[in-house]
């Protein structure tokens, strides 16, 4: 493989090339397409995420307490980030979308921010869930957020469901089941695809960091886009090493609202 491309031009002239001769792309991000939206990613060294101790599923279902706890840093979050809007790394991938030149976006986020750029729900797939909506652990029903923040903040608890489960943002926790429509959904798209485009993702956290490799596997051409080195660039065909609103900013029409 040749070494990691760090030159923009370069970049752009390489990705341009080979989303010409693609005819099935799939993009597949992770927390890193968002930060120059302002929401931090996981494994950055400033990030939030990192002072706080994760609570695993198991935790949440059998402690009020974790619960309370949980539902707090939720909302403290969502205060920070509220304002969040699609970047041009979203953007980008919605334009793809609509050019017929990608299948779809598997993502390993849950801001909801591939929806925002335009992307409908057959377009976009979500591996750890949606932190934009809640839903209920036991019968899984939907909650909205609206509700659920007006009895915490009233109460200190979030409310149970009609059905007397515990109700928990609709993301998927460490050691909660991952979603399996979902994941047939991911592993159907990434079998069908002759370019799988890895975008800001450290690409650590499985499964979901089994689809790039599947990919290859599978004979598509893979493309990692991150500012730091990932465990994949030794099997990938194409490593951009830089910022990803730089480097996919040439493919950000101006069609898609931001
Ligand atoms: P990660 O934090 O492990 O990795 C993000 C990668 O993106 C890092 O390697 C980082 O160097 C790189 N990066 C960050 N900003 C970049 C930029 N502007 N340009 C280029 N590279 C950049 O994220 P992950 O691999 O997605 O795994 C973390 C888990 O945490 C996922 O499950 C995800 O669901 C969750 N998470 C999601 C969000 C979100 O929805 N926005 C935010 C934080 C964490």
């Amino acid at each position: 493989m040749p070494g990691p491309i760090f030159a923009l031009e370069r970049a752009h002239e390489v990705l341009h090339g080979l989303i010409a001769s693609s005819r099935r792309g799939v993009g597949f991000t992770g927390a890193g397409i968002s930060t120059e939206c302002g929401v931090p990613d996981f494994r950055s060294p400033d990030s939030p995420w990192a002072r706080l101790f994760p609570i695993d599923f198991k935790t949440f279902q059998s402690s009020p307490t974790m619960r309370a706890e949980a539902w707090r840093r939720k909302f403290a979050m969502d205060d920070l980030y509220a304002g969040a809007r699609p970047g041009r790394g979203h953007r980008a991938l919605a334009a793809l979308v609509g050019s017929g030149k990608l299948i779809g976006v598997i993502t390993q986020n849950i801001d909801g921010l591939h929806q925002a750029s335009g992307l409908g729900p057959e377009h976009v797939i979500e591996l750890h869930g949606n932190g934009t909506y809640a839903a209920c652990i036991g019968c899984g029903a939907r909650h909205e957020l609206v509700d659920i923040r007006a009895s915490f903040d009233a109460a200190g608890v979030a409310p149970d469901c009609a059905c007397g489960a515990p109700i928990k943002s609709a993301t998927i926790s460490f050691g909660q089941a991952m979603p399996q429509g979902q994941m047939r959904r991911a592993r159907e798209a990434t079998l069908a695809c002759d370019l799988f485009l890895a975008i800001g993702s450290s690409l650590v956290v499985y499964p979901a960091a089994g689809f790039p490799t599947l990919a290859k596997d599978n004979g598509a051409t893979l493309v990692i886009i991150n500012r730091e080195a990932t465990p994949l660039d030794g099997p990938a065909d194409v490593v951009i090493r830089g910022e990803i609103g730089d480097v996919l900013a040439p493919f950000a029409e101006s069609t898609v609202a931001a």
